[in-house]
């Protein structure tokens, strides 16, 4: 069976990542979590001071920087790694999330991110989650869905996912975050935040984990009902 391109975008702490890693598995596809790239991209730049208004400081920079995913049998997750280190738990804290979307503006780090991640969905039989996949990345994308959910319920449940992760962070903190980053997110110039025309809206308010995977996986199975049809016109078309 052809093997298709997932695309989950949306705004953030809306359930894609949960979302996505379950879909990926339940199709044996490969996740890739875009917004770890940039968040790992935010490390560097904060470790190493790179100004953001300084384009040839900001290309030496991307120079040195190399992302790769690697499966952690033990935690079950693709975990970042950040020129050979492992910095998944890292790229998850505050001081990251308040800093993120000012580097995703920056358009030299977008290109390069954009280049990787085509590279990485090449062969197809990938899910792929972050804000610009199924507009700029895979504009041809057999799935789209652009997840949303109201903020609140989105705060809740990222502090939730902190708190798994031993991170006390009060609730109003964590939704100026989110607010913030949605609307720098949708507001950059380039490949701002927003709903494909060709995308299916996924609002998780009151959905359930699984039920979020089923719309997914409805909308695959269509997909893919649709690619065996076209193959087989192809087909009996130069018969
Ligand atoms: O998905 P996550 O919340 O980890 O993403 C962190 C940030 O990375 C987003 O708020 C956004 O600024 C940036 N991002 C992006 N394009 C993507 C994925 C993430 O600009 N494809």
């Amino acid at each position: 069976m052809k093997k298709i391109v997932i695309a989950l975008d949306g705004y953030s702490s809306c359930g894609k990542s949960t979302t996505a890693k379950l879909v990926a598995a339940s199709l044996g596809y490969a996740y890739i979590d875009t917004g770890a790239m940039y968040r790992a991209v935010t490390l560097y730049f904060l470790d190493h001071h790179v100004s953001l208004t300084n384009p040839k400081e900001v290309k030496d920079a991307l120079n040195h920087i190399d992302i790769d995913f690697h499966y952690n049998p033990k935690t079950k997750r693709n975990e970042v790694f950040l020129n050979g280190l492992n910095v998944e738990d890292e790229i998850r804290k505050m001081y990251i999330s308040d800093q993120v979307s000012e580097v995703s503006v920056v358009a030299e780090v977008r290109h390069a991110m954009v280049a990787q991640q085509r590279k990485m969905g090449k062969k197809r039989g990938v899910v792929m989650d972050g804000r610009d996949i199924g507009t700029a990345v895979f504009p041809d994308a057999e799935v789209k869905i652009f997840m949303t959910a109201d903020v609140d319920t989105r705060a809740k449940r990222r502090q939730e996912e902190l708190l798994e992760k031993k991170q006390l962070v009060n609730l109003g903190e964590i939704k100026e975050n989110l607010l913030k980053r949605d609307l720098i997110d949708s507001t950059r110039k380039e490949s701002p935040l927003r709903q494909a025309e060709d995308a299916a809206l996924l609002d998780t308010s009151h959905m359930t984990i699984d039920e979020q995977v089923d719309f997914v996986l409805d909308k695959v199975t269509s997909a893919l009902i649709h690619e065996e049809r076209v193959l087989e016109q192809n087909l009996s078309e130069r018969r």
